[in-house]
């Protein structure tokens, strides 16, 4: 089976693993720094907190900023649901906006609509949770202009995203942000097995994340309450978790980290070979936002309709391509209809759910695998 993703793993990586195990620490040692330190770098972010997958930190990244019950978060239906849930964690009430049919990213028009009836009925938004859907980063401009009239925190779920660029800048770094999140789980960009990571420019938010990470416990002596206990004195300061990466994970992540820039050119060169190949189909290729650069997480293309779409999953699932459906739309997972929301609320993110489908693109795959997927396609449609 060619699966939609998958990680690729050399031989500096596996080296990388093994050294942790013969070394000192398997946990909380020297390669979880090494890792922040790599990524912060290759982004431009000031400040990098890992911990054990991306949903964790969001899950701290809505901590950080205050969120409780009481606050209102919004996202898009078309992500993961982890993109909502961190919301519900924290005791918040989710809302959503709905995508553009070009990007599949949040629609900034609609933001816009959704903000000023709330600040109607004096329900605006405490976070909006940013997803750079395919790894193609959102319409950022728009948000901080709303940003900064509507007064919301921005947390980016850049899961998708790490090494895009809009502007000139990278992802990690975009100074809308307060807070981004990014994945290494192994079908995202870069992979430390499971993982995730904070970037932010604020240290005090860093701080308050490298607390909630492990337990809410404080041990930097300048932080203390009570300063002269002696070495064997931390304290907890507030409530948090076990959300701490292995060095297992960070040396893994680190090692995959120095291969970046070679599987970005890889999947933007496989992208690229899809445009081609598929451009007299009927069928829709991404649209790319002309100041940005996708890191290219996904490829999804627009078929006809549901049906269209089942025929052709099922075709290619039959001939060993396992593409896949990138998303159902968040609000109507049951647990989400639960909470008030029904088909209809989020037509643009129902329209695209109905006919999207995920073509496989990860760096290991190869030009004949990909060729293999382009004529079972053609075949398909034909
Ligand atoms: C993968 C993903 C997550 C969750 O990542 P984990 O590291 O598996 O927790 C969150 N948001 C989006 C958009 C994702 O694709």
């Amino acid at each position: 089976m060619i699966p939609y993703g998958r990680q690729s793993i050399s031989h500096e990586d596996l080296a990388a693993v093994e050294a942790v195990l013969r070394s000192d620490w398997l946990t909380q040692g020297p390669a979880v720094p090494r890792f922040e330190a790599a990524v912060a770098d290759y982004v431009g972010a000031r400040q990098a907190v890992a911990v054990n997958s991306a949903t964790s930190a969001l899950h701290i990244a809505c901590a950080a900023l205050g969120v409780g019950p009481g606050s209102r978060v919004w996202t898009v239906p078309n992500t993961f649901v982890a993109s909502a849930n961190c919301a519900r964690y924290c005791g918040a009430e989710v809302g959503f906006v709905d995508i553009d049919s070009r990007s599949y990213c949040i629609d900034a028009a609609d933001l816009e609509r959704r903000l000023q009836a709330a600040r109607a009925s004096a329900s605006l938004p405490d976070v909006l949770v940013s997803v750079d859907f395919a790894g193609q980063p959102c319409d950022y401009e728009a948000i901080a202009k709303l940003k900064a009239e509507f007064g919301f925190r921005v947390i980016e779920d850049a899961s998708h995203a790490i090494g895009a660029t809009l502007g000139d800048l990278r992802v990690g770094a975009l100074p809308v942000a307060d807070i981004t999140v990014f994945s290494f789980h192994p079908v995202k960009i870069v992979t430390s097995a499971e993982g995730g990571m904070l970037l932010t420019a604020d240290a005090r938010i860093a701080d308050s994340a490298r607390r909630l990470r492990s337990h809410g416990i404080e041990r930097e002596l300048t932080r203390l309450e009570n300063k002269d206990e002696g070495g064997w004195y931390y304290e907890q300061q507030e409530l948090g978790w076990n959300y701490r990466i292995t060095d297992l994970q960070a040396a893994l992540g680190a090692s995959q980290v120095a291969r970046i820039d070679a599987f970005l050119a890889r999947r933007r060169a496989l992208a690229l070979r899809y445009d081609n190949a598929l451009a007299a189909l009927p069928l829709q290729r991404p649209w790319q936002r002309p100041n940005a650069l996708s890191a290219y997480h996904l490829y999804p293309i627009l078929l006809r309709g549901a049906e269209q779409r089942r025929q052709v999953y099922e075709r290619l699932r039959e001939a060993g391509i396992g593409v896949q459906v990138h998303y159902l739309p968040v609000h109507l997972q049951p647990y989400y209809r639960a909470q008030g929301f029904a088909p209809g609320d989020f037509p643009v993110a129902e329209w695209y759910a109905d006919r999207t489908l995920s073509l496989p693109i990860y760096a290991d795959l190869t030009d004949s695998e990909q060729d293999r997927v382009i004529a079972t396609l053609t075949e398909v449609l034909r």
